[in-house]
């Protein structure tokens, strides 16, 4: 099995913080190198809706620039020494993104929480994690927070 690229999901959310620790172990064991992707709503693609441009643009870069903060703090603050990684913010409908993403980087597994933000954005976009599993290219390994886990 190679597993040379990993890909790892971040909405910043305590779901994904969770996963964090299993992308950078598996990349540290495989001598990965690890993408850190966070993907930020395309809300007028996505729903159809009508934004004036000029005022969404700047929405955006602000979006950018915080979403760059926050991969930054991650990466610090969660790598523990690991250094074979890579930011990326991309723009759009985040499983769609992440799919293509993976697609076009030849990524070999894609780790994220099964659990993301929630409230507006998960009624507008459904669940990342079931789009991701059912369409992505490569493995995914999804890991659920301990609060999630149903006993059986
Ligand atoms: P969800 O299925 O939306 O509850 O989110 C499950 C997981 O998908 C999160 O824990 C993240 O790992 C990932 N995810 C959700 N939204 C995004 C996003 N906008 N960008 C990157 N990863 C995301």
């Amino acid at each position: 099995m190679k597993i040379d690229r990993i890909l790892f999901a971040t909405d910043f959310s305590e779901g994904s913080d969770h996963a964090l620790p299993y992308a950078v172990d598996m990349a540290r064991q495989y001598n990965s190198k690890l993408y850190f992707v966070h993907v930020i709503y395309d809300v007028a693609k996505t729903a159809g809706w009508y934004v004036p441009h000029v005022s969404i643009d700047e929405i955006y870069r602000d979006m950018e620039k915080s979403a760059r903060a926050e991969l930054e703090k991650v990466c610090t603050d969660g790598m523990r020494g690991f250094k074979d990684i890579e930011r990326v913010v991309l723009k759009g409908v985040p499983y769609e993104e992440i799919t293509r993403f993976a697609a076009e980087q030849k990524v070999d597994l894609i780790i994220l929480g099964t659990h993301g933000r929630k409230g507006i954005d998960r009624m507008l976009f459904g669940s990342t994690a079931e789009q991701v599993v059912r369409t992505s290219p490569c493995p995914v390994l999804s890991v659920r927070l301990p609060q999630h886990v149903k006993n059986i």
